[in-house]
């Protein structure tokens, strides 16, 4: 296990935030933390997608790189995968479009990795995470073990979980597995998809055809974390109750909501702040960006608390204006 002292985090989060840990450690395999005495509390970092760091760590963090995929068994319907905490989001993905296992396709280009693919039950295109998981298994930092989680263990919601909530920073996740299907059942239900794959000329729907339009559509939508640091949504959907938005709908009448499962309504949060005339802000190098204003932007060398006061002003003007809380998606340390 390699061991760095007194290191930037830098390169290590996709915001670009230059903050110092005491200590980085990367690990390979669950022997590793076995070997290490880690304190509750102690971050650990997979691709750094979804982290705004706001000041220095005087502690270890500890980046997670075990990798591996293996097929484990098949039924007749699925097809049972177990990848390494520390693989590539993406390159999984695309491992598993390869041989036409389906069901993530619509996940396509998520950066981060395997391991934090459960943290806030990654979603995007009409897909969760949720839908095609199986389990996982995470150490148990206190009581030095391997733990299995169920689905049902999990307690996923819209980008939520118990690793986000109640046992924040007491697991670290060592492998998933993914309950994949072999005969592929298409979510073309959001637009965009349906335009790009027209745009395409896509005649024979499959995933990889899904999978390529989203990754048009992402490319041409969202800022490239290695030309401009940010790290995706930085906020939550929010969703208000039918009244409450039957309300808003009569003042503002281009206002856009989803219905979910549970009859509330969900409201693009990128419109809300938008309205509010925050698309495009840019105070210092921290920013709102041009396209997609739900996603906060690091120009160049924005400090995490320069993001996170201007998250802090967004969530305010929405709030007087709409009367809706936008709450934080991103982690913050
Ligand atoms: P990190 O940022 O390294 O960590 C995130 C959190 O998980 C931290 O609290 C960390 O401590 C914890 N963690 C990480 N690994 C482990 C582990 N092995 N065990 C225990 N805890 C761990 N998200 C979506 O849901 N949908 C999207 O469509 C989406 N699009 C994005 C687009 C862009 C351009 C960017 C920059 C981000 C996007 N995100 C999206 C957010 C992010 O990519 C995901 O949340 C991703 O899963 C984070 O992975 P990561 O490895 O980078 O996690
Ligand atoms: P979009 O297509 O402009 O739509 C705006 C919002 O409306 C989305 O966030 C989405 O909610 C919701 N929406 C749109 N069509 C919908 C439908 N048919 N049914 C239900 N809800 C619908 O969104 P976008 O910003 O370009 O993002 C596209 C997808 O990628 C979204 O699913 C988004 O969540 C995901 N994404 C996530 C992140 C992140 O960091 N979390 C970053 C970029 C993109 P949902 O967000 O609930 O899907």
């Amino acid at each position: 296990m390699q061991v760095l002292d007194n290191i930037s985090l830098k390169p290590y989060n996709t915001f670009g935030i230059d903050v110092k840990a005491r200590q980085l450690a990367t690990f390979s395999s669950f022997n590793d933390l076995e070997s290490i005495n880690i304190k509750p509390g102690t971050i650990v970092l997979g691709g750094g997608s979804n982290i705004l760091f706001t000041k220095d760590v005087d502690g270890l963090v500890l980046k997670n790189e075990i990798t591996g995929i293996q097929e484990l068994h098949e039924d007749e319907e699925y097809v049972y995968v177990k990848a390494g905490a520390g693989e590539n989001w993406h390159r999984f993905v695309l491992y598993c479009i390869d041989r036409n296992w389906a069901g993530i396709e619509n996940l396509s280009l998520i950066p981060g990795s395997v391991g934090a693919s459960p943290m806030q039950n990654i979603g995007a295109y009409g897909v969760e995470l949720e839908n095609v998981f199986w389990n996982l298994e995470a150490w148990h930092v206190q009581e030095k073990k391997l733990v299995n989680f169920t689905r049902s263990d999990c307690e996923f919601g819209y980008r939520e979980s118990v690793f986000k909530r109640k046992y924040k920073n007491q697991f670290i996740i060592t492998s998933v597995t993914y309950r994949l299907h072999k005969t592929p059942i298409f979510h073309t239900s959001y637009g965009a998809i349906e335009q790009e794959l027209e745009r395409m000329g896509v005649k024979a729907l499959s995933i990889k055809a899904i999978s390529d339009a989203v990754i048009n559509i992402r490319s041409s939508k969202l800022p490239d974390p290695k030309l401009i640091g940010n790290a995706g949504s930085f906020f939550k959907n929010p969703s208000v109750t039918d009244r409450k938005f039957l309300e808003l709908k009569q003042r503002f009448e281009e206002i856009v909501g989803y219905r979910n499962p549970d009859g509330s309504m969900k409201i693009a949060a990128g419109w809300l702040i938008e309205q509010c005339g925050w698309k495009g802000f840019r105070r210092g190098d921290a920013g709102c960006h041009a396209k997609q204003a739900l996603v906060l932007v690091n120009y160049g060398n924005a400090k995490g608390i320069d993001i996170c006061q201007l998250s802090d002003e967004i969530i305010q003007s929405v709030k007087d204006k709409f009367a809706v809380e936008l709450e934080k998606e991103v982690n913050i340390f």
